[in-house]
Parts: C-alpha cells; sequence; structure tokens
C-alpha cells in the first residue's frame, strides 16, 4: 500500500481538499485504484451538530455517515464510495480511548497523548489499509500546520512512515503564497515558515502545492526549494481557477504533480487518460445556454453550505449543455418582501435541506409562487416538506398546517416526526441516516427520469410526510409517487399537472457526479431551460 497525506499550512480554505481530490483523479485515469479519506482534528464526534456557519454542508455517506464536505469532492473526483472509517475525528480518537481506558485495556498505563492517541490514529490508517483493496490511500489533514490539536495527527504520522517505510509514504503540504500589492511581488515566507514548522515535528513535505492569485515563476520555485529542501519542480503552483473546480486536475497535471507522486512513490503508470475530464470540463466551460436558478435557502450567503447542490446544478447543466446561474436568494427576503421580487425572471426554483424554523414562511411563498406559476419546483428534503405545508394551506384549505418541527401543537401535522425518532434524545447521529431504497410509481416523473422504479438514495432527516393527508392531498393534485418499500415512509411527491414539480425527503445531490450527473437534476434543469422567458 502507499500513502499520501495532505497537510496545509499558512491559512485555512486554500483549497487543500480540492487539491487532494484533484490528485485523486489524476492517480485513478493513471489506472490505480485510490481511497480518499478525512481527518478532522476538531473534538465534534462527527460534524452531523455542526452549524453551516461552522463547517458548510454535511456531507453523508451510503452507511449513513455524517461528515465533512471535503468527502463530497472525494466522491464526486474520484469513483470511490466512501465509508464512516473515511473520516476520522480527535472525537472519535479520543471516545474509542477512553472507553478501552474504562474497559481496562490500558490497566497499569498511564494514557497519554503519545502513544495512546497516536496509536489510536495509526490504528484507523491500518484498519483502512486491511479492508480496502486500493492500490494508495491518500488522506487529508483537517485544519492548518502549528494548530495544537493537530499535533497528535502529525506526530501519528511520522511514526506511521517509520513503521511502513519512507518509500510508501509521501507527504503533500498545500500552503498560500499572497501578493503584496504595494510590493507587487508574491511572498514565501509564510510558506517557509509553515514548513519548519512541519520539519520540526519531523515531516519534510516531498511536493508543496502553492495556491496563490497569481502565476508563480521560476525564481519563486527556486527560493522555495531552497528554503524548504525540497526540488524545484515539486513547488507545485495551483493558481486561482477562473472555470471551474474540475479544472483542478488538468491544471495540476501540467503541473506534473501526478508524475512527481508517482516517481516518488516508485508507482510505474502510464500517464493519465484524462479525455473524459477534458470533455467534461469543456462541456461546464463553454455551454450554449444559460438559465437562471434561483436556491432558496436561509445559508445563501456561505459559499459551503449547499456545496453538493451548487455542484450537482453545475453537472445537471452540462448534462444539458447550459451554464446554470445560480441565483442564491434568502427566504429570510422573501418572507420580509415578498416572493414576486426576488423571483421575477427566475427560470426555476430549488428549496434545499434545513433545520430550524428561521426562513420557514419565505420558503412556503417560494414553493407557492412555483406551484401556482407553473415555474419548475425541486425540493430537497426540507424542501419537500415546503413543499408538502404549501399545499395543505393552500390546496386543501388546511391554513393551520405545518410540521411539528415548526408548530408542534398544528392542528394539521401533515409532516410530524418519524415514529423512531419519538424516543431518541441524544442528537448526534440519530437522524434517518444513509442509503435507502425507494419505489416509485411506474407513471411517476420521476420513474421516468431515473429510467427505474427501485432506487437507492442518501437520507437525513427526523421529520417525514405524514400518510393520513395522503388521500386528501391526492384528490387535490400532489401525488405521493415514491415510498419506502413497505409503504409506510413517503419519499417523493409530484404535482403532475405542473410542468415540474418534483419533492423528494432525500439528498440526491450527494449522488452526482461530474461524470454522471444525477437524473432529477438534469430534468430540473431541463425543465427550467424550458421555462426560460
Ligand atoms: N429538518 C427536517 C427533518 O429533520 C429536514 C432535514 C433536512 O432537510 N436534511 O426532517
Amino acid at each position: 500500500m502507499k500513502y499520501i497525506f495532505v497537510t496545509g499550512g499558512v491559512v485555512s480554505s486554500l483549497g487543500k481538499g480540492l487539491a487532494a481530490a484533484a490528485l485523486g483523479t489524476l492517480l485513478e485515469r493513471r489506472g490505480l485504484k485510490v481511497l480518499m479519506q478525512k481527518f478532522d482534528p476538531y473534538l465534534n464526534v462527527d460534524p452531523g451538530t455542526m452549524s453551516p456557519f461552522q463547517h458548510g454542508e454535511v456531507y453523508v455517506l451510503d452507511d449513513g455517515a455524517e461528515t465533512d464536505l471535503d468527502l463530497g469532492h472525494y466522491e464526486r473526483f474520484t469513483s470511490g464510495r466512501l465509508s464512516q472509517l473515511n473520516n476520522l475525528t480527535s472525537g472519535q480518537v479520543y471516545e474509542n480511548v477512553i472507553k478501552k481506558e474504562r474497559k481496562g485495556d490500558y490497566l497499569g498505563a498511564t494514557v497519554q497523548v503519545i502513544p495512546h492517541v497516536t496509536d489510536e490514529i495509526k490504528q484507523r490508517i491500518y484498519n483502512v489499509t486491511n479492508q480496502t483493496d486500493a492500490d494508495i490511500i491518500i488522506t487529508e489533514i483537517g485544519g492548518t500546520t502549528g494548530d495544537i490539536e493537530g499535533l497528535p495527527f502529525l506526530e501519528a504520522l511520522r511514526q506511521f512512515k517509520d513503521e511502513v517505510g519512507h518509500e510508501n509514504v509521501a507527504f503533500m503540504h498545500a500552503t498560500l503564497i499572497p501578493y503584496i500589492k504595494a510590493a507587487e511581488e508574491l511572498k514565501t515566507k509564510p510558506t517557509q515558515q509553515s514548513v519548519a514548522k512541519l520539519r520540526e515535528i519531523g515531516i519534510a513535505p516531498d511536493v508543496i502545492i502553492c495556491r496563490a492569485e497569481h502565476p508563480i515563476d521560476n525564481e519563486i520555485k527556486r527560493k522555495l526549494s531552497m528554503f524548504c529542501n525540497i526540488r524545484p519542480e515539486a513547488v507545485v503552483p495551483f493558481v486561482d481557477i477562473k472555470g471551474t473546480i474540475y479544472e483542478a486536475p488538468l491544471k495540476l497535471h501540467e503541473e506534473k504533480l501526478d508524475t512527481i507522486i508517482c516517481e516518488r512513490l516508485g508507482l510505474a503508470t502510464n500517464e493519465p487518460d484524462l479525455l473524459e475530464w477534458r470533455n467534461i470540463v469543456d462541456r461546464i466551460v463553454n455551454p450554449t445556454h444559460t438559465v437562471k436558478i434561483g436556491v432558496v435557502g436561509k445559508y445563501i450567503d456561505l459559499q459551503d453550505a449547499y456545496k453538493s447542490i451548487y455542484e450537482s446544478l453545475t453537472h445537471a447543466g452540462a448534462a444539458n449543455d447550459t451554464k446554470v446561474d445560480v441565483v442564491r436568494i434568502d427566504s429570510g427576503d422573501i418572507e420580509a418582501e415578498g416572493a414576486g421580487k426576488y423571483l421575477e425572471g427566475i427560470s426555476a426554483i430549488l428549496i434545499p435541506g434545513g433545520f430550524g424554523d428561521r426562513g420557514i414562511e419565505g420558503k412556503i411563498d417560494a414553493a407557492r409562487h412555483a406551484r401556482e406559476n407553473n415555474v419548475p419546483y425541486f425540493g430537497i428534503c426540507l424542501g419537500m416538506q415546503i413543499a408538502t405545508i404549501e399545499f395543505a394551506r393552500h390546496a386543501c384549505e388546511l391554513e393551520l398546517a405545518h410540521s411539528t418541527e415548526f408548530d408542534p401543537s398544528t392542528p394539521h401535522p401533515v409532516i410530524c416526526l418519524l415514529e423512531e425518532q419519538k424516543e431518541v434524545t441524544n442528537m448526534g447521529a440519530s437522524m434517518r441516516l444513509g442509503t435507502w431504497e425507494t419505489r416509485l410509481s411506474e407513471e411517476s416523473r420521476s420513474a421516468k427520469l431515473y429510467g427505474a422504479t427501485t432506487i437507492n438514495e442518501r437520507h437525513r432527516h427526523r421529520y417525514e410526510f405524514n400518510q393520513n393527508y395522503r388521500s386528501q392531498f391526492e384528490k387535490a393534485g400532489l401525488r405521493l409517487v415514491g415510498t419506502s418499500p413497505d409503504g409506510t415512509l413517503g419519499e417523493i411527491v409530484e404535482i403532475p399537472d405542473h410542468p415540474f414539480f418534483i419533492a423528494v425527503q432525500f439528498h440526491p445531490e450527494f449522488q452526482s457526479k461530474p461524470t454522471a450527473a444525477h437524473p432529477l437534476f438534469k430534468g430540473f434543469v431541463a425543465a427550467a431551460l424550458e421555462n426560460r422567458s
């Protein structure tokens, strides 16, 4: 097994996860089997309980693990399907160590960061190694070198390299090369210092990925090479990309990142076959049509809160030879000023998942606007619940209808707590999570788009469609066309008498790839195109 560990220096939000994922693409397209994972030094057991303000989107895996959004990049950039083993946090590490201590596994010993915590981290890498048939494991370490909480991880990796052999482990360090406008110069000092910090810990990077706003010349490479003790060609520029993030593998390939890594690890492979990838990038960057799609949410100002949704729209756009112009609309603004002002000129409306009651009425207004004006509507998770509440209120005369999440005493709980949720007291990892099967009615629009009547999608919710209202809804024109195999859980509602009105309880955005746009997103963008004014 070969290992690549990706660390970050200077600042966060460098695109370290993207660089790691892009390297995954390149190695996979050289014919290697690649497994990607992330170690996060924070103390939460998983990011499931964190607000999007803290952490961006929570990405859900097949097995129900709630993980860091970088795992979304990994699944979109490589063909791997990841599992809960692939996102380790300090919270999990300490939880395991303390459980072992209570059991008596360390009887007699003082339990310490070194060796007990570091052993636990190394053990995870060995466990993953034993359970995969991959040729290479790429592990990204969250945070920035120098963070106190990251130290046990770096120490574990230092030890790990000695255990499995220097020739099997490469370290890639992503840093920022800031541009000082007044001096008109790129500065290498922060990178030098961050590499010095790593070397103090006993890790010498083999490759430095240099994120910069301006091209990096040979002089900078030479300087970094000298101060950081690496070959000049292993100083790899990663200059801001204007077109699409999917260009990252192509840019890094131009800088020979994959060649350098393969040489370093003694991996004999052919050049990567990037034809399909180049085609995708070309389709994303040079589309024929443009369409405006409104995403109505409450975390609209955050770049990362609906990451997978935005990516899925890009994939579906490419599949329709269309640039999707996402118009981010704050549901609070609709609440304050009405839907008309914000949804004017928008060809389709998407309401993503969410929690908590802020902005809910604005979302309901947006769904109503879509339904009444024949604007294509795609509801995802909370977006499905919103569509249901809206329909109950305005098409079934259940004026006070609501979800019990937002109004526990509503007389018409059209969305209510899942039976299994009624006993739940712990908030962590306790939703209905992961991949579950859904059966579709044959004549539904969804079944036509999927080309199947049995599908598997990932879930993350506590509340469900209340089937006591099903026949009332169906008479008024909203059909439940997808359910769990036993029929008990509502999964998809549609309005057949509408150009495109599909709302799903699951999260299709976690399975869309640039190489395979999700069928519902693809159909949605096609409907948006038809509705262009
Ligand atoms: N808050 C809703 C629920 O828990 C929707 C969840 C979501 O959109 N992910 O069911």
